[in-house]
């Protein structure tokens, strides 16, 4: 009979890979499933400056390297696979692998991440992570006293546009309606702002540089039938961003943008013995910390209730 897992990590970004390090170095021997993109989203940002521990840059790449290393150095097992169903209604949980493994566990961490929505229009994919960013808090320090563009017009976008206000030059916040989304008092904050202007009624088409060195030079922007282009050194798209939780849908409580529900300061789910890490949980910091963070607490949880039931 195959062995039953104790614990189970679906995702590889720092909630997963930090949940694997402390489950591993507590002898739970955890079974990580990295997904095919391992990771996260710090696999697509450059340098990162706000990660504790670091006196200068690291690249996110790199970081997820470490911290896939350090995991693998206390024992953890690493498959490169992706979930593509759960079984949480048995006990031992069972998930099934898009290479057809099926996996029995004790305990599951969920630390599957969220994506950052893009506009999927020409030039994006080419400029990301050279002037095109979905994460202030991350990037916005490499466009001090320079022009840059937000777009959109919910909470994200407006404070993304209130903390570049802090730091850039110009901040234009484009939106393609004539009214924000954004919480009001978030919005009387924003126009307060003497270097942001709001382009209202206006939709981005296309982002537009040079390639010698990569480099974001203007927007191709149009408001009904006007056309005109904006000069930006940035550009943060932040359009919204949607959890990756379409597996659970049938099985946890999630709210109604398929956010799973973990009880306050925990990371326990509707069901015992599942538990949830990172932005997958958490729309609102959504930083590598706090994620990596959530990982800790989640290991620490299914130790709790592995002792609980006897299995450890
Ligand atoms: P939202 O879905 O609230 O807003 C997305 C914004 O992007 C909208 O203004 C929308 O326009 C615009 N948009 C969507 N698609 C496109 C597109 N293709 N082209 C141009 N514009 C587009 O996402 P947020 O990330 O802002 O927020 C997500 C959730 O997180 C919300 O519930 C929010 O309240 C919450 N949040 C809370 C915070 C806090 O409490 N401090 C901070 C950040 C987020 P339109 O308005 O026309 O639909």
């Amino acid at each position: 009979m195959a062995e039953i897992e104790k614990v189970l990590i679906i995702g590889s970004g720092p909630a997963g890979y930090t949940a694997a390090i402390y489950a591993a170095r507590s002898g739970l021997k955890p079974l990580l499933i990295s997904g095919l993109e391992p990771g996260g989203q710090l696999m697509i940002t450059t340098e990162v400056e706000n990660f504790p521990g670091f006196e200068n840059p690291v690249q996110g790449p790199w970081l997820m390297e470490q911290m896939k290393n350090q995991a693998l150095s206390f024992g953890t097992k690493i498959h490169n696979d992706r979930v593509v169903k759960v079984e949480f209604n048995n006990y031992p949980f069972q998930v099934i692998t898009e290479k057809n493994s099926q996996i029995s566990s004790y305990s599951v961490i969920i630390s599957t991440g969220a994506k950052a929505k893009w506009l999927n229009i020409p030039g994006e994919e080419n400029f990301m992570g050279f002037g095109i960013s979905a994460c202030a808090t991350c990037d916005g320090f490499f466009f001090k006293n320079k022009d840059v563009a937000v777009i959109g017009g919910g909470n994200t976008a407006v404070e993304e546009a209130l903390y570049l206000a802090n730091l850039c030059k110009k901040v234009t916040l484009i939106h393609r309606r004539n009214q924000l989304r954004a919480e009001k008092i978030l919005q009387d904050r924003l126009f307060q702002k003497k270097n942001v202007r709001i382009l209202w009624n206006s939709v981005v088409n296309e982002f537009i540089g040079s390639d010698k060195p990569k480099t974001l030079e203007k927007l191709l922007i149009s408001s009904g039938k006007k056309s005109s282009e904006l000069k930006v050194d940035g550009a943060f798209v932040a359009i919204g961003h949607s959890p990756s939780t379409e597996i659970f849908k049938n099985s946890l409580n999630m709210d109604s943008e398929g956010y799973i529900h973990t009880e306050n300061k925990s990371t326990k789910t509707s069901i015992d013995g599942i538990f949830a890490a990172g932005d997958v949980t958490d729309k609102i910091y959504r930083q590598a910390v706090t994620a990596a963070g959530m990982g800790c607490m989640g290991a620490l949880e299914v130790e709790e209730f592995l002792s609980k039931k006897s299995i450890i």
